[in-house]
């Protein structure tokens, strides 16, 4: 039977670290960290993300200063809100909700957020960052699988790492991380040939190609290290994978589930940069950096 590499869990016990870290540095700080969580217009799954955000960060004591702009506003209004949170000493880390309405091409808009208050660690410069092995923000959603490997004990130098996906918010970042831990990472995409004969090479098998149930028994070596980052709804009501749970289980060492996996740990990881950032500007010494990888 496998681990489960419980995402719930983790992200409690980090956020009781995250708790005592800001209740630590409130004194020489002087203030509690802020994130500002940008929302455009109405789209009804973001209503829901932004919530939870909000609420994760009053649980550690993270002050929340979220705006709401009208599906309608013009980008430079956009670009105007960004410029003010930019300036804005109470504000630690910015993130701009996607997805925005059609109308806003939001390239301009996330780089015209501060790489040092990008919470997301997506800005290009944080992406170079992570590439060089520098410190910064990292991605949130690969930090989290990082952070859950991390804690159940996964070694990862000389092992075979496989991450299906190449996009810039989860696969790319996710095996440049991999790499830094000095795993050997093959990276396979909807050209890739032969799945199924290369996935079964890995030692830990990271799955975000966003295909419902995609990864069966037929593609993991037995004992191999599974994480399902793909969140699907399901027609029927609740969530799914990428990965076929039941059929996977029994041949893993250990396997993230989908719902309690690798998401709890995306938002975690927003308020570990966030925290990071608040450390970074008030001159404390930032006691989260194990986590970001
Ligand atoms: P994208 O659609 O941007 O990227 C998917 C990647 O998978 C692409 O590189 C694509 O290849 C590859 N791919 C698609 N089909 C196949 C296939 N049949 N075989 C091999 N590779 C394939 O998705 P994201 O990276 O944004 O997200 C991936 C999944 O993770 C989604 O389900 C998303 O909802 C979920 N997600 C979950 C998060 C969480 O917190 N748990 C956070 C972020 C995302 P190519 O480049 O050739 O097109």
């Amino acid at each position: 039977m496998a681990t489960l590499l419980d995402g719930r869990q983790l992200a409690a016990q980090i956020e009781t670290r995250l708790a005592g870290a800001i209740a630590a540095g409130l004194s020489t700080a002087r203030r509690p960290p802020g994130l500002a969580v940008l929302r455009v217009g109405d789209d009804p799954a973001s209503g829901v993300y932004v919530a939870n955000k909000e609420r994760a960060c009053s649980r550690v004591g993270i002050t929340s200063h979220g705006a709401h702009l009208a599906a309608a506003t013009p980008a430079a209004e956009v670009l105007a809100t960004i410029e003010r949170l930019n300036a804005d000493p109470a504000v630690d880390g910015i993130l701009l909700q996607l997805p925005l309405p059609a109308e806003l091409d939001e390239g301009p808009l996330l780089a015209a957020i501060d790489p040092g208050k990008d919470a997301d660690g997506l800005h290009t410069l944080n992406l170079g960052r992570l590439l060089k092995g520098e410190p910064g923000p990292r991605s949130c959603t690969p930090a989290g699988v990082m952070a859950l490997l991390g804690a159940a004990g996964v070694a990862l130098a000389g092992k075979r790492a496989v991450v299906v996906g190449r996009s810039i918010l989860v696969g790319q970042p996710m095996a440049l991380m991999l790499q830094a831990a000095n795993a050997t990472v093959t990276v396979a995409h909807s050209r890739t040939q032969d799945l199924a004969a290369v996935t079964r090479t890995a030692d830990v098998l990271v799955v975000a190609a966003g295909r419902p149930h995609m990864i069966g028994a037929e593609h993991v070596k037995p004992g191999a290290v599974v994480v399902d980052v793909g969140i699907h709804r399901k027609p029927e009501g609740g969530l799914c994978g990428d990965v076929r749970f039941d059929e996977v289980e029994p041949i893993a060492s250990a396997i993230s589930p989908v719902p309690g996996g690798v998401g709890p740990m995306t938002v975690t990881l927003l308020l570990v940069n966030t925290v990071s950032s608040w450390c970074h500007r008030c001159g404390l010494a930032n006691p989260l950096a194990d986590l970001l990888p």
